[in-house]
């Protein structure tokens, strides 16, 4: 006789970072209804400055003091959390001339400021000399350019190069290196371009390597972090300089879908232990940084939409809200996810409910890619209920088609 064999159903990781009290979910020390009722309207991004004071804190207590944390704010470039990451974090990273703008609106000091991204313009090259930041190269052109608008403005431009590594993040969400790709300049590319860096007499600071993002897996954060150490090292031989900037990249992921569990930062924080050891004896000059964006912001974020119409069809419910997919397109599946999946959701103002049902959260556009929640089991609701999409701090407004089927704006608090 053979066991029947049981699977159970992989669950999301618990959202405990959030308080429940008298049923609701409390949000920068408010109930969720009160702060839709502080907000004014349904749908709102609501972000936790505690929860960034302590996610932060907790990264600093985990990796080494030497290596300095960056906020690589596509992640989020809401300018309130901005300005509070600006005075969390070591340097800002950004990837625009318009995100450059934040940054320093922000505050942020424009020499812990860098700047990468394919495609620079002349424009923005010429803000990014006279703002005093570092510009990551990532073509033979923008050192041309650098070059030309340094001569022209008698400002010296600040240079690191991007380096496209000869390997990839392992069971990365996202991959930015390795193989073929858009970003940074092959390493093997590398020798020749910092010799033309050289004869256009740019100042040369160091490297940036960004392999890929979204990992959970800690022992590939740690491989790609050797990986991109070394492969540093061996490039550091054909600099003209000594390296003095050593950006490592990141990759940090969060736990979006049932089954992923919070990242373990305890071999990350070992690994570049021994990275810092090495670095005091290979590359003494150099300051080494990781860059994040949605481990630093992904958490502390809600998507808050309100029931409007409670439907069922052929016996499947539907809990139609007010926001989605041109709000929080990759909640919907559709930011790069090859299939779609669920994000953590729960009825915020019902939160210790006994009552459960399987329903869809579907939003008021006319496209079926306009789904929330797939046959999830939440509290029974009903039109006026509250629902909160977690795990929205990065990725979210920005990234999301607002304009789609023309519905009201949605707004992003800071509580
Ligand atoms: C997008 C990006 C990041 C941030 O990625 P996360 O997954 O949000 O941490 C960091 N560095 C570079 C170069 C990026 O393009």
């Amino acid at each position: 006789m053979s066991n029947p064999i049981t699977r159970s159903a992989p669950i999301h990781a618990p959202m405990k970072h959030f308080p429940v009290e008298n049923g609701e979910l409390v949000i920068g020390g408010m109930p969720i209804s009160r702060l839709a009722a502080r907000v004014g309207q349904t749908p709102f991004y609501a972000y936790d400055r505690s929860l960034l004071k302590r996610r932060v804190a907790e990264l600093q207590a985990a990796l080494p003091t030497p290596v300095k944390l960056h906020y690589a704010m596509k992640a989020n470039p809401m300018p309130a959390l901005v300005c509070q990451m600006a005075s969390l974090v070591d340097g800002i990273d950004v990837a625009s001339g318009g995100e450059l703008k934040v940054a320093l609106d922000a505050g942020a000091d424009p020499r812990e400021i860098s700047f990468a991204g394919p495609g620079k313009q002349t424009g923005e090259l010429r803000q990014a000399i006279a703002a005093g930041i570092l510009v990551n190269v990532e073509s033979f052109r923008e050192v041309a350019e650098l070059a030309k608008i340094s001569r022209e403005t008698g400002c010296p431009a600040r240079v690191a190069v991007r380096v496209n590594p000869d390997f990839e993040l392992k069971s990365s969400g996202m991959k930015m290196g390795g193989g073929p790709k858009q970003f940074g300049v092959d390493a093997e590319q590398v020798p020749e371009l910092l010799a033309e860096l050289n004869r256009a007499g740019l100042a040369f600071e160091g490297f940036h390597l960004f392999a890929g993002s979204q990992n959970l897996k800690p022992e590939a954060i740690v491989e790609a972090q050797c990986k991109s150490f070394e492969l540093a090292l061996r490039l550091a031989r054909s600099a003209p300089s000594s390296i003095r900037f050593l950006n490592l990249g990141g990759g940090f992921g969060i736990p979006y879908f049932a089954g992923e569990q919070h990242l373990d930062l305890a071999p990350i924080g070992a690994n570049l232990a021994s990275i810092v050891e090495r670095a005091a004896r290979d590359l003494p000059e150099a300051e080494l940084v990781i860059e994040l964006g949605r481990y630093l912001v992904g958490e502390a974020g809600i998507y808050v939409t309100r029931i409007i119409d409670r439907k069922v069809s052929r016996g499947h419910t539907f809990l139609v809200t007010d926001g989605g997919l041109h709000h929080h397109l990759s909640a919907s599946g559709n930011f790069g996810q090859v299939i779609r999946k669920n994000y953590p959701i729960a009825i915020g103002n019902r939160m210790t409910t006994e009552k459960k049902e399987t329903v869809s959260v579907v939003g008021p556009l006319c496209t079926p890619l306009d789904l929330l929640a797939d046959r999830m089991e939440l509290a029974a609701a009903e039109p006026g209920d509250l629902v909160v999409v977690f795990q929205s701090g990065a990725y979210g407004f920005t990234a999301s088609p607002m304009a789609f089927l023309g519905h009201p704006d949605c707004l992003e608090v800071m509580v």
